[in-house]
């Protein structure tokens, strides 16, 4: 018997429409320094507020760094334009 491992993301649940929206890689990272300067006191619990727009009802409204859940799943991902150039700029510093 094999059991798939349970894949889970960061995201936040979209105040509209209550669809689930994976944190981008730049909110990731604010959220990653965050946690490190937790490591000085008074800062550990510094709340940010970052805009995320729904893929679902198309609305951008301000999220919390403390609303940000784990979601049970694997997110979905629509190759936009943008991320293709992201692909085709990291082929090319691969090969540089
Ligand atoms: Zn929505």
């Amino acid at each position: 018997m094999s059991q798939e491992p349970i894949q889970k993301y960061r995201g936040v649940i979209c105040q509209c429409c209550r669809q689930p929206i994976p944190l981008p890689a730049i909110v990731l990272r604010i959220e990653d320094s965050r946690r490190m300067e937790g490591a000085f006191p008074g800062q550990s619990d510094t709340t940010r507020v970052f805009a995320l727009r729904c893929r679902c009802c198309e609305r951008e409204m301000p999220y919390l760094t403390s609303e940000i859940v784990e979601i049970d799943g694997v997110p979905k991902r629509r190759l936009s334009r943008l991320a293709m150039r992201d692909a085709v700029s990291a082929t090319r510093t691969a090969s540089a």
